[in-house]
Parts: structure tokens; sequence; C-alpha cells
């Protein structure tokens, strides 16, 4: 699952950083260079910590440098349902969080001019059927008491937004927008550098052991002795199994056609507003800086030539985008998901000085880059156990989870199929 056919990664600002290569010590070690580790790192350094961040591949390998590139607010749950899970005040703190993290994702890109394509357009939650504006109505109440911008749009008004056929009407969230997440994950890492915090890639820890009160983590060539470590590994964890149990693996794919014709930009989301639809088996469309038309769904691509797939597209463009004609699809690559239990992101304490985050389940741009900062606030005494919003050891272990994965993926793939005659 590398990440050659993958269209974030054709971009060449790649950091170059060193395996390592010797003993280093360190008030704490973050594993995993995504959204997760790096905002962790680059908060724990602004607040005069030492911190060293070992990264099996490279910067933004796993989910963060494959994502859809929404910078979505809250959860895939209703604000109600995360207060059910975690009881109202931990349940309103997160929702908070969580609905106002696409700010802070913005603050974080304005302050340090990360270039990673960055809109702040908004984004559209279409209704792939009638019913389903029940239930975005409920959401845009639920979520504007939290002071989210959404505003219902009908069946017309999302057409002429989009140019989407089929769609009864969509939730406008004014507050998010779309990125180029391996350049946002890149970005990170860059102000994490500059914090000085220091990363090593192409170093993966083989295994953890306890030294008196500190932890020692081995890599091939050398090694990192630390007062705490943060497992930022979520759904893509090398060696190491500690959170294996407490997700199911989910993947989404997606498609990158060639650059659009002006003509066809204007036929094919005109305003370059990332969508996702309400379908179980979701969709989602976007268009990155060149004008591509990038379209996702549920899915891992299992032939080479993602044919299977690229019929699919073909098939989803002539419904939808009903104007713009045939595409040729230029990348296909896809992504591994950390579903939770409960859709909540999670804080687990594996032993006493070593925490893993993880469990987005699909909502971790902003979500991951928020809960970092809140774990570093965490690590550093700033805020208590109690404070914090992310729930800390009471994620439940997933039963079946890697037959739950089979299942999901059968599913999606018998969706797809059924698309060309159903939808
Ligand atoms: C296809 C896809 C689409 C998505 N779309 C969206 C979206 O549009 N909006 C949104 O908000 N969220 C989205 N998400 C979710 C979001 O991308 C993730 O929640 C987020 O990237 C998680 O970041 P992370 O840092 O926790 O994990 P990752 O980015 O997966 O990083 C984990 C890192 O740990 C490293 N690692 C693992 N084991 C070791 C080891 N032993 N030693 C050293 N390093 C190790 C890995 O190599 C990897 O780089 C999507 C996810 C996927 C997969």
């Amino acid at each position: 699952m590398n990440n050659k056919n993958n269209l974030w990664h054709q971009v060449d600002n790649e950091l170059r950083c060193e395996p390592l290569a010797e003993n280093l010590q360190a008030d704490v070690l973050v594993v995993g260079a995504g959204f997760s580790g790096l905002s962790t790192a680059l908060h724990l350094a602004r607040s005069g910590v030492n911190v060293v961040v070992l990264e099996a591949q490279e910067i933004g390998y796993g989910a963060s440098g494959r994502n859809v590139g929404l910078t979505n607010a809250g959860l895939w749950i209703m604000p109600e349902q995360t207060q059910q899970h975690l009881g109202i005040e931990r349940g309103r703190a997160l929702n908070q969080l969580l609905i106002d993290a696409p700010l802070y994702v913005q603050q974080l890109i304005t302050e340090a001019q990360i270039d990673c394509d960055y809109l702040n357009n908004g984004t559209l939650h279409l209704a792939h059927k009638a019913s389903a504006i029940d239930y975005l109505t409920r959401r845009a109440e639920q979520l504007s008491s939290y002071g989210a911008q959404l505003q219902l749009l009908d069946a017309d008004a999302t057409y002429n937004k989009t140019r989407a056929k089929g769609y009864y009407g969509a939730l406008f969230d004014r507050r998010a927008g779309t990125l180029q997440p391996l350049k946002y994950c890149r970005g990170l890492a860059q102000l994490a550098l500059q914090a000085g915090v220091k990363i090593f890639t192409h170093s993966p820890v083989t295994g953890l052991q306890k030294s008196a009160d500190k932890v020692q983590a081995n890599t091939l060539k050398g090694s990192v002795v630390a007062e705490k470590i943060v497992l930022a590994t979520n759904a893509y964890e090398h060696n190491l199994t500690h959170n294996r149990a407490y997700y199911t693996p989910l993947y989404y794919c997606q498609f990158a056609s060639a650059p659009l014709t002006a003509e066809q930009r204007q036929r094919c989301l005109p305003d370059n507003n990332g969508c996702w639809d309400s379908g179980a088996v979701m969709r989602s469309f976007r268009t990155d800086a060149a004008g591509r038309l990038i379209i996702g769904t549920v899915g891992d691509i299992h032939t080479g030539d993602a044919r299977h797939f690229k019929r699919w597209c073909q098939h989803v463009v002539a419904k939808t985008f009903v104007e713009i004609g045939p595409l040729q699809y230029q990348y296909a690559w896809s992504g591994r998901i950390a579903k939770s239990s409960n859709n909540i992101p999670q804080l687990l304490e594996i032993e006493n000085n070593v925490v893993q985050i993880m469990g987005y389940s699909g909502r971790g741009i902003a979500g991951a880059t928020v809960c970092g900062r809140e774990l570093a606030k965490y690590l550093t005494g700033e805020i208590s156990q109690q404070q914090l919003a992310i729930p800390f050891n009471n994620a439940n272990k997933i039963s079946f989870n890697q037959l739950r994965a089979v299942a999901y993926e059968l599913g999606s793939q018998l969706s797809h199929l059924s698309d060309h005659m159903l939808r």
C-alpha cells in the first residue's frame, strides 16, 4: 500500500529528514508523523518540551497523506450522541473542541502561511434521499448550538452551487474547507522542526522497553529514552499492536481525473466546494488546485489498474455531473481509517508513561490537529485528566474487528456493483 499512485504525493516539497542512527534522550518521544503525532510534538515543543518524533516511513505516509482533505467540524455522530457516550460535561467539551477545530486549522495555516492549497469556502453534506433532509436538519440544529455556521440548502440551491444532479438538499458549513492533506502535514512538520522538534523518518520503532521510570524505544540503528511516549500510529501501526483491538480498519479510495477544462469546471463544483453525501456507502467529490475532479468512496482498490472503480467513476460522473462528459482518471489510491467502537477519538494509557491517541473514524484532519494540541497540554500538566475533552481510557475493544472489516469491504464492493443498476 504505497503512495505511488496517490495524487497528494505528486508534489516535490518533500521534507528530508534522516533515519535515526544514534541513541538519544528526550522528554517526550512521539511515534508516527501524521497530524496526531506532529500536532502533539509541535505544541509540546512550543511549551519548551524536548521532543523527538520517529516515523516508520515518511512524513504523511499514513492516513494524513491519503485522505480527502475536508476540514470537517465535529464527529460523524450527532453531538447529542457524543454526550450519551461520554456524559454531558465531557461530551459537550469534546463537541465544542471538534466543532471549532476547522477554525484552529485555519489559524495555524494562516499564521505560518502553510502552503497547502487551503480553501476556506465551506463544505457541503449532500442529501442523497429525501429522508436525509430530516437528518441534516437535526444535525444543523445541534451543531449550531455550539456556534457552527450552517445553512440548509434546498435541492435547487444545492444544484446551483455544485451542479451535481440527484441531491435533495445539503448542509453547507461555512467554517469548513478543503486542503492538500500531505502539504498540510508537511507544513505541520516544518513548524515542529522550527519549534525544535527532532524528526527522524524511515525509523520504525521495533519495540518498547521499560528502563527505571523511563521508556526506551528501539529502532534498527538507534534508540530513544524518554520520560513519556505518545503512540500516534492510528490505523497504520507497524510492529506495535497496542491499539489493534480498539478499531475496525475501514478503507476509503479516491480517483483523480485529468485537469478539467475551463468549460467543464463551470459544470462541476464551480465554487470548488468539498462535498460528501449521506449514502451508507458514502461518496465524496472535490476539486484540487489544478482543477481535477477527485471522487472518493468507501472500499479498497484491489487491482493495480483500479479498472472496476474507474468504470464506477464513469457511471457516477455521468449521472451526477451530467454535462461534463467522460473523464480520464490519472490517480487512484486508498487509505485505512481507524473506526473506533463509537466513532469517537480515544486516548489510551498503555502503561504509566505510554499513551496512544487514535480512532478519529474518518474525521481527523481538524480532529487530530486539536487532539494533539490537547494531549500536549495534558502532558505538560497544563490541564488535568479530568479537564481533557478527549475520553481517557474509555475505549471499548471491538470484538471480531477484522471480520467486521471484511464485512464492510464486501458490503461496499457489492454496493458499487449495484450502483450501476440502482443509483
Ligand atoms: C482515505 C481517507 C480519507 C479521509 N478523509 C478525511 C477527511 O476528508 N477529513 C478528515 O477530517 N479526516 C479524514 N480522514 C481521517 C484522517 O485522515 C485521519 O484521522 C488522520 O490522518 C489520522 O492521523 P494520525 O496522525 O493519527 O495517523 P496517520 O496519519 O495514519 O499516521 C500514523 C503514522 O504512524 C507511523 N507509524 C506506524 N507505526 C510506526 C512505528 N512502529 N514506528 C514509527 N512510525 C510508525 C505510520 O507510518 C504513519 O505515518 C480520512 C482518512 C482516510 C484513510
